[in-house]
């Protein structure tokens, strides 16, 4: 089991769920995969909730960044009405010009960030 001694965030502000999924202590394949370690001593720490909701600490800055939104928050909320929106707008338009449905689907799931293109793309 993993100890993690700088990130004392335990639940997510926003929803206040406090299932983990995962906890994480980032390691460098330069020194074989041992824990990287900042100067002054601290390392970079990570925990995720089953919500989404996913905090770091950072030793350089000593404090704590959120990485990844919680799928509860209203900001991420709204976000996904405006995606739903848009995957209908194209569906629609696409449609309407004719293609295929496959290509409409590959479409919708490059919106959805679930085809592999589109994981290529996310990672630059
Ligand atoms: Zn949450």
């Amino acid at each position: 089991m993993i100890e993690l001694k700088y990130l004392d965030v335990h639940k997510c502000p926003y929803c206040e769920c406090n299932e983990l999924v995962g906890e994480y202590i980032e390691t460098s394949g330069v020194n074989g995969g041992k824990i990287r370690q900042h100067i002054n001593g601290k390392r970079w720490e990570t925990r995720k909730f089953s919500c989404g909701y996913t905090v770091q600490f950072v030793p350089n800055f000593n404090d704590t960044t959120e990485i990844h939104h919680c799928k509860n928050s209203n900001d991420e909320q709204q976000i996904q009405e405006q995606v739903n929106i848009l995957k209908s707008e194209v569906e629609t338009f696409a449609t309407n010009l004719g293609l295929h449905h496959s290509t409409i689907q590959h479409m919708i799931n490059c919106i959805d960030r679930k085809d592999a293109i589109s994981h290529i793309n996310q990672s630059y």
